[in-house]
């Protein structure tokens, strides 16, 4: 095992096979309270850290993109970096309506065991069948983030996981009877509200982050999603509408759950009219309305209440990203950057992550002493470790 408590791997497999086995170790780990020598060799014997400078932490300032530029804070590291896996301590529900199909929806969430993830069950359809949340499970990304398994659809989850991630809830099991999540406001703000209810439980089981050592980046067509090492979990996303309400609009997020819950969660998706007008023809959006989405004319916003926040249509793109970017199934300790991203672009960009498999490894912790190293130094540097 590497010094520190620290297991790093630089020998990934295929997902999902890599992901089994990582938590399968992290089981045994947390059973015997050791390891195997193959398990060992798997996450990657005794290699180290590349050479660490500023440059390779952080990306590069692009004032002319209107970019942020920061260093991650200390106390982002110690909030973004939990050392037990969390569940839910008791379960809760909600009901609400599909957006697309219109239809009413009761969606429970339940405790679930160390090194479960979050998955879904159709709780309506025979079988029950058994869907993992995982990044490999996508079967859809046009008009929201739809994943599948057994002959079954869960669509519409990317406000829910943006939830689950953002409160840093790592196991649960979601009963739903419908094809689609509810939308309802629009926003993550209600399943943020319903989680909160339900308390977090602290599990006997350590927490696995995705390390990153070198940028992986994607770009097509004006759009591109990067992701840069930094020692907490980081969101910047941009937009460019060719609409005077939006124009470009840059926020980032340092992921915790306080953070999460009071800057990012109540942003609602947005549309514009003539899109909506246009799905409605086509039989979709058949429960959309000013109830949970903001709608945009020519003219200005035209839902009465107005918006959430100046910048809110940025901020559901930061919340869209973060319900995106877990379907890694494990945690993320990066910089992610947006450039005109949206669901689509968002999962191919998390193919691309899999096949770049030399420019991340896995951390897993183990004891709070394996915390204080970054405590101590937030630049998450070999020599500190
Ligand atoms: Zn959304």
């Amino acid at each position: 095992m590497e010094h520190n408590g620290f297991i790093r791997t630089g020998a990934a497999q295929d997902f999902p096979d890599f992901i089994a086995k990582c938590l399968n170790i992290r089981q045994k780990m947390f059973t015997n309270n050791n390891v195997a020598a193959e398990d060992v060799e798997f996450f990657g014997g005794g290699r180290g850290w590349p050479p660490i400078g500023a440059a390779w932490m952080h990306p590069p300032p692009n004032a002319a993109r209107g970019e942020p530029h920061g260093t991650p804070q200390q106390e982002g590291i110690e909030n973004a970096m939990q050392i037990h896996q969390q569940t839910l301590a008791r379960e809760v529900s909600c009901a609400g309506l599909g957006v697309h199909s219109g239809k009413s929806v009761q969606l429970t969430v339940k405790p679930a065991p160390v090194n479960h993830g979050i998955q879904f069950i159709r709780s309506d359809l025979p079988g029950r069948p058994r869907i993992p949340a995982h990044f490999n499970q996508v079967v859809d990304t046009s008009l929201a983030t739809v994943i599948g398994a057994e002959g079954a659809i869960v669509s519409t989850i990317e406000h829910l996981m943006a939830a689950f991630a953002g409160l840093g809830i790592d196991n649960a099991l979601v009963e739903i009877d419908a094809y689609e999540v509810p939308i309802m406001d629009g926003s993550a703000a209600p399943f943020t509200r319903m989680l909160r209810s339900g308390g977090t439980a602290a599990q006997p089981g350590p927490k696995c982050y995705f390390i990153i050592k070198e940028p992986i980046s994607i770009e097509a067509s004006g759009k591109s999603v990067t992701i840069y090492p930094a020692a907490a979990y980081r969101i910047t996303c941009t937009i460019d509408f060719q609409h005077p309400l939006i124009q470009r609009q840059t926020y980032a997020l340092d992921v915790t759950p306080d953070g999460f819950e009071k800057e990012i969660s109540a942003a609602r998706t947005f549309g514009f009219l003539h899109e909506v007008e246009y799905m409605k023809r086509y039989g979709l959006a058949r429960g959309g309305s000013l109830d949970n989405a903001v709608v945009i004319s020519e003219e200005g916003v035209i839902n009465e209440s107005g918006l959430r926040y100046p910048d809110e249509f940025v901020r559901h793109k930061v919340l869209d990203c973060l319900g995106d970017f877990s379907l890694l199934g494990m945690s993320i300790l990066g910089h992610i950057v947006t450039h005109r991203s949206g669901h689509a672009f968002n999962h191919a960009f998390l193919k691309a992550f899999f096949r770049q498999k030399q420019s991340w490894e896995t951390l897993t912790v183990n004891t709070s002493e394996d915390l204080s190293p970054l405590r101590e130094n937030s630049t998450l540097r070999r020599s500190s470790l």
